[in-house]
């Protein structure tokens, strides 16, 4: 079994999304245990985002993620990480497989509904800070 860190962006909130994210995740066995609504703060935005920083497109994610509230929450199941980064789909809209969520519902890039941990390592990273003070 594998942890993952799985988040429903300010745009998948707003669109009314999250049901349908829990729903995909749950119909293909994975277990969700933790879940909060929170309002991201910048500190926190940039500490979840720091591979990016030196992106072009990182002052326009931070505004993005903190913009209104999101669904933090981690899931269990296994080989967690792999098999909901397959159900979120590819980041660029052209190559989001219709089926996934991202294939399904987003055709922007910084807007595409969800964030799910890519590894492990990340995974174990990303719930430290969201749910580490709980
Ligand atoms: P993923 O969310 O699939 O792990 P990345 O880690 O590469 O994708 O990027 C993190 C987030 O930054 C993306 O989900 C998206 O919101 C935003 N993003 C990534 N690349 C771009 C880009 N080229 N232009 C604008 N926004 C981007
Ligand atoms: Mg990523």
């Amino acid at each position: 079994m594998e942890r993952a860190f799985v988040m429903v962006k300010p745009d998948g909130m707003q669109r009314k999304l999250a049901g349908e994210i829990i729903l995909r995740l749950e119909r293909k066995g994975l277990n969700l245990q933790m879940a909060k609504v929170l309002h991201i703060s910048p500190d926190l935005a940039q500490k979840h985002y720091v591979e990016h920083r030196e992106k072009p497109f990182f002052s326009e994610l931070i505004a993005y993620i903190t913009s209104s509230p999101v669904l933090a929450m981690t899931w269990s199941g296994e080989d967690a990480n792999a098999l909901i980064r397959q159900l979120v789909g590819h980041r660029n809209p052209l190559q989001a497989m219709p089926g996934t969520i991202r294939g399904d519902y987003a055709h922007e890039t910084t807007e595409n509904l969800v964030h799910a941990s890519d590894s492990a390592t990340a995974e174990e990273r990303e719930i430290q800070l969201f749910f580490g003070g709980d």
